[in-house]
């Protein structure tokens, strides 16, 4: 899916810190090597083809507002390919930050609430948020 007219990365770069990325050996939490923040992929023209690739939710969804931006909220929406769970991914070193933010956990409960297997995940850990408002640790 492309993103959506008036939504564009700016100064995010939180995928690039966040996320795990295989094909650069990279873990979830330390900034990618190429990375310059602020300036964004040192390696644009030869970054790999996941990196390419990925767009998260809120670069996709007109209805996650301003506010929702990745590394305003310190939490990456994504909806896993995989599993087609509605993660909530943050950083290892703010591992309830998801919770914490209030627009992003009332975006969390409304998306269980439309029947979305809703899933908050910081590094090895995750946890599942429930359509009442509840949450709890997830294999
Ligand atoms: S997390 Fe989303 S908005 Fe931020 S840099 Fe990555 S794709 Fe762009
Ligand atoms: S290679 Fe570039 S786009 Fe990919 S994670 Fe690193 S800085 Fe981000």
């Amino acid at each position: 899916m492309a993103s959506i007219p008036g939504k564009s990365c700016g100064p995010c770069t939180m995928c690039c810190k966040v996320l795990w990325i295989e094909e650069l050996n990279k873990e979830p939490g330390p900034l990618c090597q190429h990375c310059k923040i602020g300036k964004g992929c040192k390696i644009y023209h030869r970054r790999p083809q996941v990196c390419r690739d990925y767009e998260c939710e809120w670069l996709q969804e007109r209805e996650l507002g301003p506010k929702l931006r990745p590394d305003l909220t310190g939490t990456i929406i994504q909806i896993d390919p995989d599993s087609d769970e509605y993660q909530a991914v943050v950083d290892p070193a703010t591992p309830m930050i998801w919770r914490k933010n209030e627009l992003v956990f009332k975006l969390l409960v409304a998306k269980a609430k439309e029947g979305h297997v809703v899933v908050a995940k910081s590094g090895l850990k995750s946890w599942r948020i429930y359509d009442n408002g509840t949450y709890a640790p997830w294999a």
